[in-house]
């Protein structure tokens, strides 16, 4: 695919985008096929807990329902899967990164073949721990900023050349790969949700996703009820943060209704999950079941 593909796809993106929220304004109180519901987790090391049962029942007492882990083997998800069976507790998404290993050179999105291997390789190891652990998916970022030397049109050219093997192989072993938008602070690369999706109708494969971020939407998204409906049926994974500091949404005033609304919807049925600081002197047991509360309450007042 080429520069002028990719924009036209852009443009496509948008058109649907367009139609959607006109769709949204003629029928405002018409609801999805399948309705919307509110799983809270957390990234598993902030919950406390010196074991994973001890993680899953707080996780419960917090309000939450659900973990989100990070990259690991086969062997760790088998085990993982063991035990939570029967807590009640889900697996949300794996919170992997760019898969760039400056130790074995392993980079997914670079030209030299044998350092794309690695890179690739890497990332077919976690989409196997993935199918294993039942994970909503493996999250991926392309590049961060001083990642890669490539421009966004020679990074279009690769992402076109792997997302279809990628893609594939995560759909066989089960798994899902999982592109994260990020703001430009952070990437120069894919920063809003529409652009991720725009590679999953590209590819229009089970095994790729994407997902919306608040912290980078409050960044890069003019509208988050726009954001989340441009992205759709590919949206899978929610990382929840405020806007300003990245910190605990009960901890500094950020709106989460806009993007719930649009989350609502799409009948969005994954996580949204905390990937976030918190103040100092504060701690997780207290803040995390404060935040939980919060996030509820304004599930409830995104009314569509
Ligand atoms: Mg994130």
């Amino acid at each position: 695919m080429d520069r002028r593909e990719f924009l036209k796809g852009t443009v496509v993106g948008a058109g649907v985008l367009a139609a959607s929220r006109m769709a949204q304004t003629a029928c405002a109180a018409d609801a999805p096929a399948t309705k919307a519901v509110l799983k809270l987790c957390s990234q598993e090391g902030k919950i406390p807990g010196s074991s994973l049962k001890e993680k899953a029942e707080n996780i419960l007492k917090f309000g939450g329902c659900g973990l989100e882990f990070g990259g690991m083997d086969v062997k760790r998800a088998e085990q993982i899967r063991k035990d939570l069976d029967g807590t009640g507790v889900g697996i949300a998404a794996m919170c992997c990164g760019s898969f760039a290993d400056k130790q074995n050179g392993a980079r997914p999105v670079s030209m030299d073949p044998e350092v794309r291997k690695r890179g690739l390789d890497e990332i077919k190891r976690q989409l196997e721990a993935c199918g294993v652990l039942g994970s909503t998916g493996v999250i991926w970022v392309p590049a961060f900023n001083g990642q890669t030397k490539l421009k966004p049109e020679e990074l279009d050219k690769v992402l076109a050349d792997i997302l279809p093997e990628l893609a594939e192989f995560a759909a066989k072993c089960k798994g899902k790969l999982m592109i994260e938008p990020l703001n430009k602070g952070e990437t120069f690369y894919i920063n809003r949700v529409e652009q991720g999706a725009f590679w999953c109708n590209k590819i229009n494969s089970p095994g790729l996703v994407t997902m919306g971020d608040f912290y980078h939407m409050s960044k890069e998204e003019k509208d988050d009820e726009a954001a989340f409906v441009a992205g759709g049926k590919w949206v899978h994974h929610v990382h929840v943060a405020t806007g300003k500091s990245r910190i605990l949404p009960n901890q500094e005033e950020h709106n989460y209704r806009p993007g719930f609304k649009g989350l609502k919807r799409i009948g969005y049925q994954d996580f949204c999950s905390l990937e976030c600081g918190k103040k100092k002197g504060t701690e997780w047991a207290d803040e995390i079941p404060k935040t939980f509360a919060l996030l509820k309450q304004q599930w409830e007042e995104a009314t569509i």
